[in-house]
Formats: C-alpha cells, sequence, structure tokens
C-alpha cells in the first residue's frame, strides 16, 4: 500500500464528492486495508461511521484517545459500543510522565488560565497520543462535518495530513449535516452518549465542555471561555499554525 499523493486525492475528491458512506468507506478499506483506521470518540458522528463500517462485515480499525478526563457518560456509551458491535477498540492514553509533570507544574486545571495553557493540556492529552495511535497508519477517519465551526468549513473528503508525516486524512461525513447524523443514529438504532439528551451538542473531556442554550452554536458549549477560531484541540489543526487552531 503506497501513501495518496495529490493527484489521486484530487481524483478520489471528484469521484466519490456525492457518493454514499459504504461506498466511501469501502474505497477506503480497498485502498488502505489494515493501515487506515477509525479515530473514535463516541461522538454520534463517528459511531454513523462506525456503524456504517460494521455493515460493510470486512475488518477494520478503530482507536480511541482516553484523555483521563472524559466524562463517565462517554465510558459506558464505549462499553455500550463494544457491547454492540463486537468491535476491538485501540485505546491510547497520555504517558503518564507527561500527564505527571503538567499537574505538578501548572495544577489540575491550568487549561482555564490562557489558551497557551489549554494548548498544554491538549498537547498531553490528546496530541502525543494521536501520534502514537498514527504511527502505523498510512490514513485515517473522522467525523468532521464542514458545519460544525469556522475551523472545519473547508473540511474536504480526502486530505493530506502534513502534520503527521503526510498521511491521508479521510472525512467520509464532512458534507453531512447534524440533522443527517441523528436521523441516521435513530434510524438504525445507533448508540448514543446521553449527555446529549442533557443539552449537550459536541463531547469532549469533562472539565471543557457544557450543555448549550436553544440558540447557540454547537461548538459553543466546546471551551466556553474562547474565541469560536480557537476551538480546536489540535487534532485536527495544527496549533503552530496560528488561525483555525
Ligand atoms: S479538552 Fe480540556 S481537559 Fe481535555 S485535553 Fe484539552 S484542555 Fe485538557
Amino acid at each position: 500500500m503506497s501513501r495518496l499523493d495529490q493527484k489521486e486525492i484530487d481524483e478520489v475528491n471528484r469521484r466519490l464528492s456525492t457518493a454514499e458512506l459504504p461506498e466511501i468507506l469501502t474505497w477506503a478499506l480497498d485502498r488502505f486495508g489494515a493501515r487506515v483506521a477509525l479515530s473514535c470518540s463516541f461522538s454520534t458522528e463517528d459511531l454513523v461511521i462506525l456503524d456504517a463500517l460494521h455493515s460493510l462485515d470486512r475488518p477494520f480499525r478503530v482507536f480511541a484517545l482516553d484523555t483521563g478526563r472524559v466524562n463517565e457518560e462517554t465510558y459506558q456509551t464505549a462499553d455500550r459500543v463494544i457491547a454492540r458491535y463486537g468491535t476491538k477498540i485501540e485505546w491510547y492514553f497520555p504517558a503518564p510522565d507527561g500527564v505527571e509533570r503538567l499537574e505538578r507544574t501548572h495544577g489540575l486545571y491550568s487549561f482555564r488560565e490562557s489558551l497557551e495553557r489549554r494548548h498544554e493540556c491538549c498537547s498531553v492529552r490528546k496530541l502525543e497520543p494521536l501520534d502514537r495511535a498514527l504511527l502505523d497508519l498510512d490514513a485515517w477517519m473522522t467525523g468532521l462535518m464542514r458545519e460544525q465551526s469556522v475551523t472545519r468549513s473547508e473540511v474536504r473528503l480526502v486530505e493530506i495530513d502534513a502534520a503527521h508525516g503526510g498521511i491521508a486524512k479521510l472525512n467520509p461525513l464532512c458534507h453531512w449535516t447534524s440533522e443527517g447524523v441523528w436521523k441516521t443514529t435513530r434510524g438504525r438504532d445507533i448508540p448514543h452518549n446521553p449527555l446529549y439528551d442533557r443539552g449537550y451538542a459536541s463531547i469532549g473531556c469533562a472539565p471543557c465542555t457544557r450543555p448549550i442554550g436553544p440558540h447557540e452554536h454547537p461548538r459553543a458549549g466546546r471551551w466556553w471561555w474562547e474565541l469560536p477560531e480557537q476551538k480546536e484541540c489540535g487534532l485536527h489543526a495544527d496549533f503552530s499554525q496560528g488561525g483555525g487552531i
């Protein structure tokens, strides 16, 4: 399996731009085999993809990052997903010495002090484990959708992930809407995190996520003390590149 070059990416983006989810996932598994995996945070978006992968009745890989700060409900959702699909989850945890250094030096809630401190926490708890998760992959799949935020409005079906050695990043739901995700979730009885029923629209770590009000943007409940263009954890945008964090 070779990596994608820009020519193939352009061709695939053109050819699969109107394809249904199973066709996109079939292409991904044919193209990358065991060197592609779904990055799963147990969001409704990720679980729509996992459900579709499972329906293909072929082997597929799923990894998840346990930051150590997620809600109990997220663990319960993961447990229900494993029971429902029999899927093996490849869990990744932060390096213990990194978390120890972070908490001993800056305390337990340093991410509220400044953007720099927040990035530091996300780097230790998310980015370093993600780097390890992607080490043996040529492509990873995400549930990113263009409608999710100002930082995601340009997301394409297939992209080069320059921050991770130029492997491919596949966003099979990039053109979906939240309404479509929920319709599929309910229609196929896909497990969902019960926090959604309590007003959460986007779920990350417990201390950095809150429910939103009726007229708030779905990402308003993430890092609500920051500006909209700053609301990324670095998994999908490079902190070092300034805007689009
Ligand atoms: S979302 Fe919050 S708690 Fe989780 S890694 Fe980022 S700053 Fe730390």
